[in-house]
């Protein structure tokens, strides 16, 4: 009685009352707050306590006293951090030797100039599979000849196209793993005569990958890996130095590899975030897991969108992306999106709005989203489809 007399009087001169009162108003039973799925295709979801240990080392990193945001990139401090995310991600994704990994600014826009100015000599071989493929492709022709060797533009992006022949004289061929806008993705590495390049922004850390196939793989962090600012690129060191032309030493990969990814400032909190989220990934068992889990949610949904005759999705069965579902209602059923997406949303299902250029909806589901969201959205869907049916 006591002891507990004492510590009240403690947090009470302290003014700590209020504060356990607000906390008990907000946790308790009678009014908690509606849990939220973010399906947000990017900047996106991550797992909860990447976003806490950010918070905490924007306020005070280590005990230090210090923001890390406060901190220099060359400190004793920050180093260690950068070394740790690149070896991780090696790490994650059994990077072979002769490849090194860089940590930039910039975003995945940055890398569609990038990849061309330090690879493509005469000529390169490119894929389209959509909005991003064709920013890269525009960006490649400033620098040689490109020869698109396929496009699935004539079905709207609904699918990957499989047989096409790629110049076996091309510098590289550039694929566009994973279709954010139009929900398709190329589940396995391609085969391919000639190096890939692949733009894996928003499915890298969601499977194995061979990166052996790859002279380089990049894409900007805000969908799968960090907050924006940063992006990331898996680069071998000996398909450097052939282009045959001056590069500007930002654009160099070589110049970064040289500096150890700091050249220049690099985007310091985005990078210690990524970290975080690379230690999660380890701890849940990888990227061998994050691939299970993403087929496990994709599946709830959708087998929903199969099965609910309101719903439909955009994408071949085959090419289906696990990250970014897309779907859209069914014919006769159109002026119902707006008042779905109203639902969804009041029962904690938030951002599935699809992209301006396909409409509908997008359920982006990364590795942060955990298997009852995909769940609580399959079940939003299917109380829809009963009030609209009754
Ligand atoms: C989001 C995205 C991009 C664009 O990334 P920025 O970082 O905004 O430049 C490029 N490619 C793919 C596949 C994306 O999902």
């Amino acid at each position: 009685m006591i002891i507990v007399l004492r510590i009240n009087e403690f947090l009470l001169r302290l003014g700590c009352i209020p504060y356990i009162f607000l906390n008990f108003a907000l946790d308790n039973e009678f009014c908690p707050p509606m849990k939220k799925y973010n399906f947000n295709a990017g900047p996106s979801m991550l797992p909860r306590e990447v976003v806490e240990k950010t918070a905490q080392a924007v306020l005070d990193y280590d005990g230090m006293g210090l923001s890390l945001m406060e901190l220099s990139h060359r400190s004793a401090e920050f180093k260690p951090i950068l070394d740790e995310a690149r070896l991780l991600l090696k790490e994650l994704l059994d990077v072979p030797a002769g490849y090194e990994v860089l940590f930039l600014g910039g975003g995945a826009s940055m890398h569609f100039c990038m990849v061309p100015f330090n690879f493509l000599r005469s000529k390169a071989a490119y894929l389209n599979t959509g909005t991003w493929s064709t920013k890269a492709i525009k960006e490649a022709r400033l620098f040689g000849e490109v020869v698109e060797v396929a496009s699935s533009a004539d079905k709207a992006f609904s699918y990957i196209p499989k047989d096409f022949e790629v110049p076996a004289d091309a510098d590289y061929l550039h694929v566009t793993s994973n279709n954010t806008i139009y929900g398709t993705q190329m589940r396995h590495d391609p085969d391919s005569p000639v190096p890939l390049v692949a733009d894996m922004s928003s499915d890298i850390l969601s499977r194995p990958v061979d990166v052996s196939k790859y002279n380089c793989i990049y894409g900007g962090a805000q969908k799968n890996l960090a907050q924006s600012g940063l992006s990331f690129a898996i680069v071998k060191e000996s398909a450097l130095g052939r282009a045959g032309r001056a590069i500007p030493s930002i654009l160099d990969y070589g110049v970064h590899i040289a500096n150890g990814s700091m050249f220049n400032t690099p985007p310091t909190l985005p990078i210690y975030t990524a970290l975080c989220n690379l230690r999660w990934v380890r701890e849940q068992g990888g990227v061998v897991e994050m691939a299970r889990r993403a087929e496990e949610r994709a599946a709830v949904v959708y087998d929903e969108i199969e099965r609910n005759s309101l719903f439909m999705a955009t994408a071949v069965e085959e090419d289906r992306s696990y990250m970014n579902i897309d779907f859209v209602m069914a014919p006769g059923y159109e002026e119902l999106e707006a008042p779905f997406v109203s639902f969804a949303s009041e029962r904690g299902v938030v951002a599935i709005k699809g992209h301006r250029s396909v409409g509908g909806f997008r359920a982006s589901c990364y590795n942060a989203m955990p298997l009852e969201g995909a769940k609580v959205l399959a079940a939003c869907m299917r109380e829809f489809e009963k009030n609209v049916k009754k």
